[in-house]
């Protein structure tokens, strides 16, 4: 079986696991660090926001991200804003999906992709909302990211072919996050493997799984 993380920190460790990890395999700027003196071009650098034009080296980077906006952390929102319009504009120039990172900023993440109408798919990552927010995402057509620390209920509404599992920043393995959703959902762990590697398939269409 084939355990896939689509979002993490860490580099794996256990065979059998895939994983896309921040700042190796997708690329960009956390609303965290979205303060003027990270962006490249803004201190004079050749080399323009986040991955320069270097086609050679944007093919290697599966996916933009993590980006988007904090209401809790970081620059103001309008700064974030405009950072986070850079990567959305950057996922449709290089035909890449964004996994995106929000917090209590939904309606105006939601408001920039009714303005935007992005052809790239979308992740909300390590989502913890409600089955109300969930709904409103999906409605949008995102993809959802479940971590351990998720609402119960949501992880069990959201369809399989909406549901990506993540462990993020946590130190715990994927293989325990298919184990407890498989148990949630009450599926069996093999299937939810299969289903991962579907989604995998889709939401990176253009990068074949490395098998
Ligand atoms: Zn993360």
């Amino acid at each position: 079986m084939l355990y896939i993380d689509f979002h993490t920190h860490h580099l794996p460790t256990e065979n059998g696991v895939v994983a896309v990890v921040d700042g190796r395999d997708t690329w960009g700027i956390h609303p965290w660090r979205a303060y003027p003196q990270h962006l490249p071009e803004e201190r004079g650098e050749s080399k323009s926001f986040p991955l320069g034009e270097d086609l050679g080296e944007a093919s290697r980077c599966l996916a933009i991200g993590e980006c988007g906006l904090d209401a809790l952390r970081g620059a103001s929102m309008e700064r974030q804003e405009e950072v986070f319009l850079q990567h959305i504009a950057l996922s449709e120039r290089l035909g890449k999906p964004l996994i995106v990172h929000c917090v209590k900023a939904l309606d105006r993440l939601l408001r920039l992709r009714r303005e935007q109408k992005p052809t790239m798919p979308w992740m909300l990552h390590g989502f913890r909302g409600k089955p109300q927010q969930l709904r409103s995402l999906l409605d949008a057509g995102f993809y959802i990211g479940f971590g351990f620390r998720h609402n119960a209920e949501s992880l069990r509404l959201c369809p399989v072919e909406r549901l990506l599992l993540e462990t993020d920043d946590q130190p715990q393995s994927i293989t325990l996050l298919y184990r407890k959703v498989a148990e949630e959902r009450g599926i069996e762990v093999a299937d939810l493997c299969d289903e991962m590697g579907k989604n995998y398939r889709k939401f990176f269409s253009r990068h074949p799984l490395p098998l």
